[in-house]
């Protein structure tokens, strides 16, 4: 364990600036830990500060969640797979307190070897090849508009096997830390 920085453990209402790394906003209310979980977050060695419900003006949910994630940037993978969970999301890449980028999040087709197939008998499985999904059932207008209180479930299909899962159902592969 590390000891105790000078820094207060409260810092005021909403979380403080990130000095580098990525704040992923207006994620859909309800969604951000999902975000965190599949993303593997949850054992990101740096600090993650998490938002969840926070009043947005620009949502129609009228709430949003936020992840800021220090000293880090995300692949275009990692930014389908936050597509998928949330299409809501805006991503803005900061650099020395400064905002460097700031774009939307856009869904995939296909998301390819993030994730296993949950069937084991699918060859996927058996042979030296990535999975691969394709989305069904999304349409990002129509969950721009759901209300605060809905959570949006995503199907995707196995293009080996042909079954279809929720997103939620498909295995997160083991997060390595390369990346740090
Ligand atoms: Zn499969």
């Amino acid at each position: 364990m590390e000891k105790a920085s000078k820094t207060p453990a409260y810092e005021g209402l909403m979380v403080k600036r990130i000095q580098n790394g990525t704040v992923i906003d207006h994620i859909l209310p309800g969604h951000g830990f999902k975000v965190v979980q599949m993303l593997g977050l949850d054992k990101f060695p740096d600090t993650i500060a998490i938002l969840l419900n926070a009043k947005s003006d620009k949502l129609p949910t009228g709430r949003k969640d936020l992840i800021k994630v220090s000293n880090r940037v995300f692949t275009e993978e990692e930014l389908n797979i936050i597509a998928v969970i949330s299409p809501t999301a805006t991503i803005n890449v900061v650099e020395n307190s400064q905002v460097i980028k700031k774009f939307g999040v856009k869904i995939p087709k296909k998301i390819i070897g993030f994730f296993k197939c949950p069937n084991n008998k699918c060859i996927t499985n058996h042979e030296d090849h990535p999975a691969e999904f394709s989305i069904k059932n999304v349409n990002s207008e129509d969950m721009k508009n759901r209300s605060a209180t809905t959570l949006h479930t995503v199907r995707v299909k196995c293009e080996f096997c042909e079954r279809s899962f929720e997103l939620d159902q498909l295995i997160i592969p083991v997060i390595t830390q390369e990346e740090v």
